[in-house]
């Protein structure tokens, strides 16, 4: 037991915990940040080799960081994103210790100081804290559908975390389960390596990469999109929305639609339901996919014109994006419930099903039943206790790169409130 007693300890240094370290040290507030492995873990181990980051350069700066890049309209490999986090840490100075796994962090008796063990080359330690934020991320347990264990062993099961490339597969077809962000870019990354792929949808939106001349995101965040608050959402579904599809691959990302990928012979099929050991079955609602990300892009392109006129802003013509052209009669879905997996040659399955966070080792009364974070704008029940990184936290940008440092001040302000008291 190390009896200093710290006035902060951040868990995590993703993006969200190095930024919060920013806005502590700015504060003079002492501070240590525990990273399990290194400075932007996440980036460097669960993305596939050709991923980008689909929000552009320029979108990505957090506070105090100097630019390093050259293109600001350029989208980063995972790799370029974790070492700009890297050299964030190392110009500012941030007290960041990697390769420490916190295992616990409870209350001392008197209720006052957090006790966080960690574990550091195998020796575990407990540090001492006032308070307390938890970035330690909503993504780092994977979430696969019960019935993928009844498919035969002769089939690779792979979570979109530990895929990496298409030589890592099998010879033969490949069946990608999701259709949001990440398994549109997965299916674009096979095809593109002359896979045969079948894609199983789920109801996720799409941007178009461009429009009116401008990149999807330069709209939306100068229009305010990403601000709404929380606080002010009354139809609970907009928070479990999916990300929509767009990519950042290419030279200047690209718009990722269903019947783009069908046009390059990803065949389209509906909700994965269930499985047995050679057959998939699948929901018959690809058509109703398709038509819904059809509608979202559409939806979107609205809310910007509707942007311009009200701001009397310059509106180039819409230029022509052929994967952006609506599927009106979602000719693309196929109508097809169920596929034998050994008949069409299919010797992987990617999940491409999301993650959720991992909190077991926050033993205090923070997390709901299902084991997720309880708090209001990050603010837990337990006093000193703070969130920052997750979907909705505070607005919709919350989860996003470039709306962390706003969560991050809040935060950091409300620390510095109570460390004064
Ligand atoms: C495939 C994919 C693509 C994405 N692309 C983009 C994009 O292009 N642009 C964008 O803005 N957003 C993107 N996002 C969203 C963004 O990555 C996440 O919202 C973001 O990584 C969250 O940042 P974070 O710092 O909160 O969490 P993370 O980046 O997950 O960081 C959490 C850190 O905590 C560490 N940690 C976890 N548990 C412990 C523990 N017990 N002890 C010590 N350390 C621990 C982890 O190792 C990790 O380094 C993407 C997400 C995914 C899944």
């Amino acid at each position: 037991m190390n009896n200093t007693v710290t006035d902060v300890i951040v868990i995590g240094a993703g993006h969200a915990g190095l930024c919060v370290s920013y806005y502590l040290t700015r504060n003079g507030i002492r501070h240590i940040v525990f990273e399990q492995g290194r400075v932007g873990e996440t980036w460097r181990s669960q993305r596939w080799d050709s991923f980008k980051l689909n929000s552009a350069n320029k979108l990505n700066l957090l506070p105090g960081q100097l630019g390093y890049f050259d293109d600001p309209d350029a989208f980063s490999f995972a790799n370029e994103f974790a070492l700009s986090l890297e050299t964030y840490m190392k110009q500012l100075n941030l007290p960041v210790k990697e390769h420490c796994n916190v295992l616990e962090v409870k209350k001392d008796e008197t209720q006052t100081i957090f006790h966080v063990t960690i574990s550091e080359e195998g020796t575990e330690s407990t540090y001492l804290s006032r308070q307390i934020v938890i970035a330690s991320g909503g993504q780092n347990k994977i979430r696969i559908p019960s019935f993928a264990k009844n498919v035969s062993p002769r089939v690779l099961q792979l979570h979109t975390c530990y895929y990496k490339n298409p030589g890592q597969l099998p010879n033969g077809n490949v069946l990608v389960v999701g259709s949001a962000q990440s398994g549109t870019q997965v299916a674009d990354d096979l095809v593109r390596a002359n896979r045969n792929v079948f894609l199983s949808t789920g109801m996720a939106g799409r941007f178009p990469r461009r429009y009116r001349g401008k990149d999807i995101f330069d709209w939306l965040f100068g229009m305010g999109f990403y601000d709404v608050l929380t606080d002010d959402i009354t139809d609970p579904a907009i928070l479990t929305m999916k990300p929509p599809q767009v990519s950042g691959a290419g030279e200047r990302g690209k718009t990722t639609s269903l019947q783009s990928l069908a046009r390059q012979g990803v065949k389209i099929f509906g909700r994965a339901a269930n499985a047995d050991l050679e057959t998939m079955f699948f929901q018959p609602d690809a058509a109703a996919h398709v038509k819904y990300a059809d509608e979202f892009s559409l939806t979107i392109k609205r809310l910007i014109d509707e942007y311009i006129k009200e701001n009397n802003l310059p509106d180039p013509l819409p230029e022509l994006d052929p994967d952006d052209i609506p599927d009106e009669h979602a000719s693309c879905a196929s109508v097809i419930t169920q596929l034998n997996l050994d008949d069409n040659n299919i010797n992987s399955i990617i999940w491409t099903t999301g993650f959720s966070g991992d909190f077991n080792y926050l033993k205090l009364p923070v997390l709901s039943e299902q084991k997720t974070p309880k708090h209001h704008n990050g603010l837990s029940a337990v006093e000193g206790l703070y969130f920052i990184g997750l979907p909705w936290l505070r607005k919709r940008k919350s989860a996003v790169i470039p709306g962390i440092s706003d969560d991050a001040e809040y935060i950091v302000n409300q620390i510095v409130r109570n460390t004064h008291l």
